[in-house]
Parts: C-alpha cells; structure tokens; sequence
C-alpha cells in the first residue's frame, strides 16, 4: 500500500511560512494535482513528502511507513522535474537505465525493464540517440520513463509539462493520464495550470499561502469552490462575483445586488439567514436574452468577443462588469439592453468578508484528507 498522509506539515525559510500546518491524505493509486499560485508552496509540499526539504514539524507517512526523518533514497519514491533533467552525455537507454544501474541490477533486467518502460512512453525506437538528438517532448518522456522504470510506489511531478509548447502539452496531458491508468502509482502532480489540474486529477488540492484551501474532484471544486478564491482561480474565464445583500421576501431568499434583486432557489440554504455575501455564477450559467420578469436582470451588452464555438460577452449590471459566455449563432449585439437569468442551481454563495462558501457545498473547506488526518 502506498497511500501518502502528511500530519500537519510546516516548513518556514526565514520569515516566509512556505507551508502552514498542512494536513492531507492521498489514497493509494491516486492522481492528487497541487494547484495554485506562484509561491503558494506547492514545490515546497511535494519536496517536502521527497526528502528534498526537511520540515520544521508535523510527519510524512508512505504507506505505514514514517519517512519524515529518512533520506529520499529511502522513500520509494521517483521524481521528475521541470527541467527534464537528461544528462546530455548518456544514450537515452542509459538516461532510462541509470536508477537501476544505481541499484546493481542484473543486466538483464535492466534491458527489459528499460524496454518495456520505453514502449509505455513510446520512445522505443529512440533508445540509441543522445538527449541533443530529441525534441522537448521526446526529452520530457525520457525523464518519466526514467523514474517509471524504477517501480516506485510514489511518483512525483514538479511541473513536468511547463516548458513544452501548447501542442506539446495537450499530447503529454494525454500521455500521462494513460501511463496512469496502467501504472497505478500514486501520484502527487504540481501544476499552475489549472487546466491541467481539471483534466488530470482524481483530485485537486487548491493552495494558497502555504494551506490547502480546498481538496476536492475536479467537478466539485469547479462547481462548488470552497471560497471566492478557488472560484476565481479555476475557470477561464473566472466565475463572475457580484456583492449584494441577502434579504428574505416573502419568505424566499434573494440578493439585492446593484439594485436588482436576484431570486435564490429554495434549495440553496445559506448557513445565515441575511447580511452583505456575495453571489458566484460561471459565465456559461447565465442565460442572456428573453423577457423582462420578475427573476430577469436589466444589463448592457459591451463586448463580444467570437471564441471559436462561442462567444465571450462583457455585459454590465449597474457597476459590476460579468463575463458569460452563448453559442456563436446567438445574435447578441454590442450596446444591446438585455434581460440575464441566473441559472438557480448554479448560483453559489460568499461571506462578503471572508469569501468562504455560505451555502453548503459538501467539501470539507481543508479538504477530505485534513479533516481525517
Ligand atoms: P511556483 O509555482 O512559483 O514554483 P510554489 O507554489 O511551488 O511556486 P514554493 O516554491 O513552494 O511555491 O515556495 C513557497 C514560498 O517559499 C515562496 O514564498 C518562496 O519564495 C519560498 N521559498 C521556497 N524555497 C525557498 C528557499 N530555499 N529559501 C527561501 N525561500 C524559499
């Protein structure tokens, strides 16, 4: 079993808390993706579970195992960095080769693990060239058959995919979720991709400022962000936010926001009952156009902007700008007056103050793994 369970991790250089008490369980044969901002201390985690860096407190557990004091040799783990990190002077076999060479291998084993791990990245019929002889691409899956050849129960990955072109990436993106699927190791994956989080994760742990603000699958922390932060940092574009009151009418729930009043369906139950929050919606969960009602916005039309099969608009609801986003073949024009509708279910819900989710969206705002840990 390789399950990976970090208790209350905190590594400080000098004044800078780089990671702030940080709890997490990561199950065995799970593809965890660390995201977040520059700094947020996402390296430092991941170095951190290697033995690259020694914590200042808490543990790291693989397996049953405490590893927190023991050196990264003798963690069972296989790393592979940013910078491919090939040596230049070794044939790709031997690049690929080189951990079990370490090891005293027979020979024999070296050569069929080497194949085989080769074939899985396909990257069979390069083995006899030399690093300078392969495109970044072709390098970077050097670097992963390097640390997949050496079964480790623990794979981790520091932005492996940040210096290939786009094209590139979509193709490795692909590549490693397949490698996953038939490798099973468990995975720790760091990234400020945020695409590349929803596509590659089981699940997200979303950072900032040295904590986790929110593990969850990639669907919920889309849907359901913990606080106003992982809203605006997952999606492109961001969810839109307006600041308004919550009042209650009639005994139903509305925000009154830029003097309009957004009806909330009954089934969101915010944890307070009126006061300033603000209200989160995605740009492809307004619906724009139809007739004035007593549910619709009144809103102007100042951008369109043609994104392939859609159209990005920029619409204005008394000071506040959205984005939203309608099929191309919608005829929406700019400085057009037009009516939104708020899709109900798709509303979520903010402290104005804190920004912390107020209506339940069933995650553990420090995640899953925090509050077992
Ligand atoms: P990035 O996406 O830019 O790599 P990150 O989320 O991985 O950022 P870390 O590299 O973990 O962030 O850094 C977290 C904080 O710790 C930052 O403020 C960084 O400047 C600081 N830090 C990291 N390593 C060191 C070090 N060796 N000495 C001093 N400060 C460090």
């Amino acid at each position: 079993m390789s399950q990976i369970r970090l208790q209350q991790l905190r590594k400080v250089f000098g004044k800078v808390v780089a990671v702030r008490d940080l709890s997490l369980e990561i199950a065995d044969g799970e593809f965890i993706v660390f995201l977040g901002p520059s700094g947020c201390g996402k390296t430092t985690t991941l170095r951190c579970i290697a033995g690259l860096e020694q914590v200042d407190t808490g543990r790291v557990f693989i397996g049953d195992r405490d590893v927190t004091l023991r050196p990264p040799g003798q963690r069972g783990i296989a790393m592979v960095f940013q910078s491919y990190a090939v040596f230049p002077h070794m044939s790709v076999f031997e690049n690929i080769a080189f951990g079990l060479r370490l090891r005293r291998e027979p020979a024999g084993e070296i050569s069929a693990r080497v194949t085989a791990a080769a074939e899985l990245m396909q990257i069979e019929n390069l083995l006899d060239r030399f690093p300078s002889q392969l495109s970044g691409g072709q390098r970077q899956r050097v670097a992963v058959a390097r640390a997949i050849v050496m079964r480790p129960e623990v794979l981790l990955m520091d932005e492996p995919l940040s210096n290939l072109d786009a094209l590139l990436r979509l193709q490795m993106r692909a590549e490693l979720r397949r490698l996953h699927r038939e490798i099973r190791s468990t995975t720790v994956y760091v990234t400020h991709d945020q695409v590349e989080a929803l596509s590659l994760g089981d699940r997200i742990a979303v950072m900032k400022d040295g904590e986790i603000v929110q593990c969850d699958t990639p669907a919920r922390v889309y849907d359901s962000p913990a606080t106003r932060f992982v809203g605006s940092f997952i999606g492109s574009p961001p969810m839109n936010f307006i600041e308004g009151t919550l009042q209650r009418f009639d005994g139903t729930l509305a925000v009154v926001a830029e003097s309009v009043r957004i009806p909330l369906p009954p089934t969101l139950r915010p944890h307070t009952g009126a006061g300033p929050v603000v209200v989160g919606i995605r740009p492809e969960h307004i619906a724009v156009g139809g007739e004035a009602a007593a549910d619709a916005i009144p809103a102007t039309i100042i951008v369109v902007e043609p994104i392939g099969p859609q159209q990005l608009l920029t619409i204005q609801v008394g000071k506040t700008l959205l984005k939203a986003s309608v099929p191309a073949e919608s005829s929406i024009a700019e400085g057009q007056a037009v009516w939104l509708r708020f899709e109900p279910s798709r509303i979520r819900l903010m402290d104005a103050g804190s920004g912390v989710a107020l209506s339940d969206t069933g995650s553990d705002v420090r995640g899953p793994g925090s509050a077992r840990a």
